[in-house]
Order: C-alpha cells, then structure tokens, then sequence
C-alpha cells in the first residue's frame, strides 16, 4: 500500500485492510493529517472497486409534503394550504419522464400522511409495475414502513413481504438520522428509535429488499457518535449482507428550526474538510463489508463531490431529475445532473465512468 507520509501506525493499518478498525482508531484516524487519512481511504478503495467511479439514470418522486411528523431538521414539511399530494395520475406522469429519460430507477419517498394504510403504498408499487416492470422502484425509508405497518396493525415483517410483493425492489436507508438515543431525542422525537430502525433494516434484508444506509451529521452530535453510527452499520452488514452503499449526508441549516438553533451557536453546519474526513473515515470503518460510498453531488456541490473520490468516495449518486428535500434546507446544487456532467467530471476526476443499476450492476 502506497500511503504519503504516513504517521498512521501499522497496526490500524493492518486492522483496516481487514475491516476490522476499532472506534479507537477511527478517532485516531481523525487526529492525524487528513491528507494521511485520505490517502489510506483512498487506498481501500482502489482495493475494493479499482478505478471506477459509478452513477445512477433516476429520478426522485416526493409523492406528498404533508406530514404528521416533527422532525426539528426538516425544511420539507409544509401542512400549510401550500402543501402538496400528487395524485397517483400525477405520480404516473413522472414516472412516465424518469422512463422516456432512460431512468433506470424510481425514488419515492413522502411525508408521513395520517390515515395511509400499507395499501396505499402497494397501490404506488404496483400501478408503476403494471405500466413499468422494468422499472427499478428504490422506495419508502425505514420510517414510512414502520408508520405504514403501525397504522395498518401489521408486524414489520409482514408489511414488508406485502410491499415486496407489490413490487418494492431495494428501499433508502433514510430516516436514520444519527443512530443513537440521546440525538434522536433531541432531534427527531416523533421518529422510530435506533433499534427500531436496525429492525426494520434488518428485516428488510431478510426479506430480500437491500437498502441504502445513510448518516445524516453536523448538527448536535458528537465525533463519537457518528464512528458509532457507522460501526451499528457495520454490525448489521456483518450479519445480513444487505447494503448495497453508504451516504454520509451534511446537515442543511437553512428553514429549519434545528438549523437556527446551530447557526446561533456560531456553527454552520460542517466544513468541507470535515465532510471529506467522514467519507474517508466511512470507507476504512466499512472497507470488505459495504464496498460503495456514496459522495452526495446535492449535498456537497460538485465540486466538493469530485474531490472526495480522492477520499474514499466511489460513487456520485443519482441524476434526480427533481430533489426537493435538500432544496428546502438551503442546498444549491441544483436538481438534476445529466449522465454527460457526471461522465466529465469522473474523468476529470481521473477515474472511468460507469453508469449503474440501483444494486450495483453495470449496464
Ligand atoms: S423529515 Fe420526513 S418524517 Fe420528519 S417531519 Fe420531515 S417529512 Fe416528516
């Protein structure tokens, strides 16, 4: 391994190229040059995925905005006159655009209605899968499922292997948040606890819908529990293989009461830099267990994005088409990003473009 002036001492390396890092480690990792640390991530990487840097043909579908929940980092949630529910024709007609746009995979994800029973979203699945077998639908966080199944008085277990029968391919491992009690608490109360959303993942994975994991960080959390975070992942792909990637995802301060509490603090969210050490820190916690980590173009900028394929980052995302979730928080990087950007920017990059299906295969 051709690491630049390592001071990282060898038995973390060692540790590393197994998959075995501590979180005594990871905040070792943190202390020392982050170039030192992006240089050992970036090393894994080639390990794991070579040159290739992937990206996805997709396009979001927020169904609706309105919400029961209380989310205090959320931008989105408008109960207002102004909120939206896009009816299923409306929804269709999207889906109609992402096919015609050579999308190879639909995003849908919405507020949590009151009322919506599991049938509501089989509805969704499977009138897109009569008009679009082909189409790869990635939907429902972990958080719309359990409201589903608590709303319909159905297990987890049994809501899943009914949406999976209506057509559910791989689900976001969104509404994770941070994965500990005493943030979640603090930030998102209304939302399903730490073991729930481990359950609901899991079980998710045994039923054979892989996910996404995702870390939502820099707003009231420690160091600490961001390395704890991604060690919780860890465990649970040790034990069911199910995770197709990994998005570390900076929080966006802007419209959201969480976000005004951090700005008054003198806070602005996370810096660039410190965005770049968890991608690398994600890739030597997660290296021979979650091969894919994702650098969020929406989230990051472009620019920023390209950078962290230096960092342990092999993936860009998704075209989007549309994302109005982070618009709503202040990111500005735009809604949709052509397979032609995401193509010269790789390049640019130095690394060989390769378009995606949602599971990790080439096309
Ligand atoms: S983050 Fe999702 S669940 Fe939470 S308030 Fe916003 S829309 Fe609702």
């Amino acid at each position: 391994m051709a690491l630049i002036n390592s001071n990282i001492p060898d038995d973390i390396i060692q540790r590393s190229l197994v998959g075995e890092c501590t979180k005594e480690d990871a905040l070792q990792l943190l202390d020392v040059e982050p170039l030192e640390l992006f240089s050992l991530a970036n090393e894994l990487r080639k390990d794991s995925v070579g040159n290739t840097v992937t990206y996805i043909v997709n396009r979001n579908i927020n169904f609706t905005n309105m919400c029961v929940g209380t989310c205090r980092f959320c931008a989105f949630k408008d109960n207002s006159d102004n909120g939206y529910r896009l009816t299923t024709p409306e929804i269709m007609e999207k889906v109609r655009g992402a096919d015609q746009s050579g999308s190879t995979e639909v995003c849908i994800q919405g507020g949590l209605l009151p009322y919506v029973e599991v049938d509501f979203y089989q509805n969704i699945l499977e009138l897109i899968k009569a008009e679009y077998p082909k189409m790869h639908i990635h939907a429902f966080s972990p958080m719309e499922v359990y409201h589903a199944a608590r709303l319909s008085d159905m297990t987890i277990k049994d809501t899943l292997v009914e949406l999976k029968k209506s057509g559910l391919d791989t689900m976001p491992g969104t509404a994770a948040e941070v994965l500990s009690d005493r943030v979640r608490k603090l930030i998102c109360p209304g939302k399903l606890k730490t073991a729930e959303w481990v359950d609901v993942v899991t079980l998710a994975h045994k039923t054979g819908i892989p996910t996404t994991a995702t870390i939502m960080y820099g707003h009231i959390e420690t160091i600490g529990e961001r390395i704890d975070h991604i060690l919780t992942i860890r465990n649970i792909q040790k034990k069911t293989g199910g995770f197709t990637e990994f998005v570390p995802l900076p929080f966006m301060p802007y419209n959201n009461n969480l976000g005004e509490e951090v700005l008054r603090s003198g806070k602005f969210s996370t810096t660039g830099l410190e965005d770049l050490q968890l991608h690398a820190i994600a890739r030597v916690l997660l290296h021979t267990h979650v091969n894919n980590i994702q650098a969020s173009w929406v989230k990051l900028g472009k620019k920023l994005a390209q950078f962290a394929l230096n960092c342990g980052a092999n993936d860009l995302g998704g075209t989007l088409m549309e994302e109005k979730i982070s618009k709503s928080a202040g990111a500005t990087h735009g809604e949709y990003m052509s397979p032609k950007e995401f193509e010269w920017l790789i390049r640019g990059a130095g690394r060989d473009p390769k378009q995606r299906t949602t599971i990790y295969r080439s096309l």
